[in-house]
């Protein structure tokens, strides 16, 4: 297949080709996907938000992150269907902990069966609301700080800053969080003329804020990879 060129900013995979993604979802993703995950993309597929979803590389990306770093103690902001939470609910150990927000809940309920069924709900604990108020109580009690090995951030860009600056208090020293959608559709490196979806337009100041600022940040040792829409890793070192 020929490169594909992309006449508009935000609606594509950011590799070379279309070809290549397939090459890895096909040769190495969907094969060993479980079944309960696929289950749950196939469900999110016919919901009319489905762009908004972990891409099944991702979601095997994040599995082997949590398995690598050990984690135990986990925080998703942003749930959606679930597809990513079911990821990290799989990956954590049998006494491992979610603590998932988003503010629909409707969307949660939708992928919650088939999380029920693959028998990892237990590890599960949903907060329906913003983020934001919530860690706001969480970092007023000194006991809840440090205490987070991995935190995934996927919910409103314009919130992103806002939301580093009380993680970095609730996640230990040597933890992660990682923040999604960082590379915003390629549109962080386009002219700032070039077409683009207004909704993508719209976040892009605030994605690219956010890099800078992740980019400058001391306590962190940060690594942003070309996975699904780009994901920044940022390592905890103080
Ligand atoms: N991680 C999800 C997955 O794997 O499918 C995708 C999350 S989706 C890109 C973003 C989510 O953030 C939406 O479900 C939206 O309702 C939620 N959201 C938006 N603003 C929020 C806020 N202030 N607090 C919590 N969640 C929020
Ligand atoms: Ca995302």
């Amino acid at each position: 297949m020929a490169e594909i060129k992309h006449a508009e900013v935000g609606h594509k995979s950011l590799l070379q080709s279309d070809a290549l993604y397939q090459y890895i979802l096909e040769t190495s993703v969907y094969p060993r996907e479980p079944e309960a995950m696929k289950e749950l993309r196939e469900i999110t597929a016919k919901h009319p938000w489905n762009l908004m979803t972990t891409s099944a590389d991702e979601g095997q990306f994040l599995s082997m992150l949590l398995k690598l770093i050990n984690a135990k103690n986990t925080m998703e902001i942003g749930v959606y269907t679930g597809y990513s939470l079911l990821a990290t609910a799989l990956a954590l150990p049998d006494d491992g902990k979610i603590l998932a927000m988003d503010i629909n809940r409707e969307n949660y309920e939708l992928g919650l069966p088939v999380i029920e069924k693959a028998g990892v709900a237990h590890k599960i604990e949903f907060k329906e609301g913003p983020a934001l108020p919530v860690l706001d109580l969480m970092i007023e009690d000194e006991k809840n700080h440090g205490t987070y090995d991995f935190i995934f951030v996927d919910a409103d860009k314009d919130n992103y800053i806002n939301y580093h600056k009380r993680l970095i208090d609730l996640v230990r020293v040597g933890g992660v969080i990682g923040y999604d959608n960082t590379l915003w559709n390629g549109s962080v490196a386009a002219a700032p003329d070039a077409p683009m979806r207004k909704y993508v337009r719209y976040y892009r100041d605030f994605v690219m804020e956010l890099n800078k600022a992740l980019a400058a940040d001391p306590r962190i040792e940060i690594c942003m990879l070309p996975v699904g829409d780009g994901i920044t890793l940022c390592r905890r070192v103080k």
